[in-house]
């Protein structure tokens, strides 16, 4: 079991940290503030080969499993760029996880080839308007054709969708009440997103500007059958099989960026001079960084065993769930008393923690929220009713 990082995690580290090192905070400010796409970054990550370390290698993946991946992301995510920048690459290791699962060796070929190389980008289309957090009752419909299927309805959310060529599409292809359980009907897709065909609205939002979010309009469009993952109907049951994974490397990024924000507050608590002394040797300051460290730390160990159990093919629901949890919690509060730490310093961009701050709070809501997470625990893991 894992206790501590192997000397492999640490040349993980070593050569992300590399290529996150050529991004500075001037970069990354000026992609938030003209919510720009680091595109330059996804090209760095690319070339660098990080894109497919969850892939299978005979693809030109290194297949590092979910526990590399995470100290990848965890990397990324302490660097300048915060979570824009782990959101700049994110989607290429949990979105495509239903394709090397359950896709054809010919979709794999084709859908993930080009993901690794970094020359397609792709986004994530399973939120809508009006199913929320329920997503057993999103109603974008797929009607089968010769040929294929057309497929219309509306997402919201969509991630990245102003940049990316690809979308992963869950849809129904039964009715939620002609199903034996709400769960099936469900068909996933992962196809062409032709913007000459399908409306991508960009959606005004607080912070992780760098990476856009969107309001999607699908209206009779064609997807050939050859680009449908898996069997008909069972599309919610491959997106499940990639949620652990998701929420272990959301985890672990909420922890790096509250650990970047709180190496930034520590530096600025030693510098700044006030009263004669430096505002960190006020237990006032001291002591609440004190306590974000321990906090991060343990939520960082969490994750770390979720990966590591994910990894060796055992159940790591609960932690993984947990982990999510106890590291966007951990974030929020390092990167406010961060904010806090640098006094009216904090309020201003120059000193960036206000951007990592904004990044903070959207961990907590997204891609579930903490409501949610703990109807889980509580349902699944102490065997209370299940509440939702
Ligand atoms: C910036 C951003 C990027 C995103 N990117 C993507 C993406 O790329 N692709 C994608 O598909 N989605 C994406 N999402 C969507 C995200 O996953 C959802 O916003 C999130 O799952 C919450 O769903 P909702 O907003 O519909 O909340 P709702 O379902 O409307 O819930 C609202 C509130 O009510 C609470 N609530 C609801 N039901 C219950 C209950 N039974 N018990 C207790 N509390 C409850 C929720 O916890 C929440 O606090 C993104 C969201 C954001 C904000």
């Amino acid at each position: 079991m894992l206790i501590q990082l192997s000397e492999e995690h640490e040349a993980i580290r070593e050569g992300v940290a590399k290529v996150c090192g050529r991004f500075d905070d001037e970069y990354w400010s000026a992609c938030d503030t003209e919510k720009r796409f680091p595109f330059e970054f996804h090209r760095a990550m690319a070339d660098g080969g990080w894109l497919g370390i969850t892939m299978p290698e005979n693809l030109g993946g290194a297949n590092l499993g979910v526990t590399g991946a995470a100290i990848m992301m965890h990397t990324i995510s302490s660097s300048a760029g915060g979570y824009s920048a782990a959101s700049t690459v994110h989607l290429n290791l949990f979105g495509p996880h239903a394709v090397v699962v359950f896709g054809t060796d010919e979709q794999k070929e084709r859908m993930l080839k080009p993901l690794i190389a970094g020359t397609d980008r792709a986004c994530f289309g399973v939120t809508e308007p009006d199913a929320g957090l329920d997503t057993t009752s999103i109603t974008t419909f797929a009607t089968k054709v010769e040929g294929g299927y057309r497929v219309t309805g509306r997402k919201i959310w969509t991630s990245s969708g102003q940049v990316s060529n690809k979308i992963m599409l869950l849809t129904r292809t039964t009715p939620r009440n002609e199903c034996r359980k709400p769960t099936d009907g469900m068909t996933l897709f992962y196809t062409d997103l032709d913007k000459s065909q399908i409306e991508v609205r960009r959606i005004s939002k607080m912070g992780r500007n760098a990476v856009d979010s969107n309001a999607t309009f699908i209206d009779d469009y064609f997807v050939p059958d050859a680009d449908r993952i898996g069997e008909e109907g069972k599309g919610f049951h491959y997106i499940l099989h990639s949620l652990n994974p998701e929420r272990i490397l959301v985890g672990i990024e909420a922890v790096g960026l509250g650990q970047g924000a709180l190496a930034r507050a520590a530096q600025y608590a030693r510098e700044r001079v006030v009263f004669g002394r430096p505002i960190g040797a006020n237990q006032g300051i001291q002591h609440p960084l004190a306590e974000n460290w321990a906090y991060l730390e343990s939520a960082f160990w969490m994750i770390l065993r979720a990966a590591d159990l994910y990894d060796a093919g055992k159940p790591c629901g609960a932690e993984a769930n947990a982990g999510k949890f106890l590291g966007a919690r951990a974030a929020f509060e390092a990167c406010t008393r961060a904010v806090m730490t640098h006094g009216g310093m904090g309020y201003a961009t120059e000193y960036q923690v206000e951007r990592l701050f904004r990044e903070s709070i959207l961990l907590r809501i997204a891609p579930i929220t903490e409501q949610l997470i703990l109807s889980f625990i509580g349902e699944k893991v102490l065997g209370l009713p299940k509440s939702y």
